[in-house]
């Protein structure tokens, strides 16, 4: 048996049908991006590791997609890829940060990053529409003087604060601005992605 036919064999296990079915009813059995609920529906992992079976991963990790938003979410995550194989190490932890801190901004949990990356800092600032010094305020500074330890709470205090004090405008409207330059680009930009994605 070829190790391809193994992987797909994994996915007729008890375990993975047993997982699969947990994430469509989390998601009742409707696509968790477009909200679809008579098209094909596919548990989709948002990433894989060697080894690792498919019903291994943690939950958070899995989503419940129509077949077409799976597509496209696919498409996606592989232009991102393909992006990302562009960048040097420095870009690549002001992503990092980015992508953390985007989460921050979405999630409720109480978290701590450590991260001895400046850049990974700056990066989260822009995600969060922060000053980079707001960052460096919900960190603590460990004691090999290197390694900061981020608050996700923290972070929040740090948004609801500049909310309060009216900054709220400048991130709608950084927001709105974002859209509507996308929108002008659009079909360009789409184009350029799929190309790379292609
Ligand atoms: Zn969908």
């Amino acid at each position: 048996m070829s190790s391809n036919s193994e992987f797909w064999e994994l996915y007729k296990r008890p375990e993975w049908q047993e997982k699969r079915l947990e994430i469509m009813q989390r998601a009742d059995f409707k696509c968790e991006e477009c909200g679809s609920k008579d098209k094909t529906l596919h548990v989709h992992h948002g990433y894989y590791e060697r080894g690792k079976k498919p019903w291994e991963y943690p939950s958070s990790s899995l989503r419940c997609l129509c077949e077409r938003c799976h597509e496209e979410y696919t498409c996606l995550m592989l232009s991102i890829r393909s992006w990302l194989a562009d960048l040097n190490f420095l870009d690549l932890n002001r992503v990092h940060g980015y992508l953390i801190g985007m989460i921050i901004c979405s999630c409720k949990f109480a978290h701590e990053y450590e991260t001895q990356s400046r850049e990974f800092m700056v990066g989260i600032s822009d995600a969060c529409h922060l000053e980079h010094n707001d960052v460096l305020f919900a960190s603590q500074q460990r004691e090999d003087g290197d390694t900061f330890a981020i608050s996700f709470e923290k972070i929040r205090e740090a948004i609801a604060t500049r909310q309060k004090n009216g900054s709220e405008g400048r991130r709608e409207a950084y927001e709105a601005g974002l859209r509507e330059g996308l929108g002008a680009h659009r079909s360009e930009l789409d184009a350029k992605l799929y190309m790379v994605a292609g």
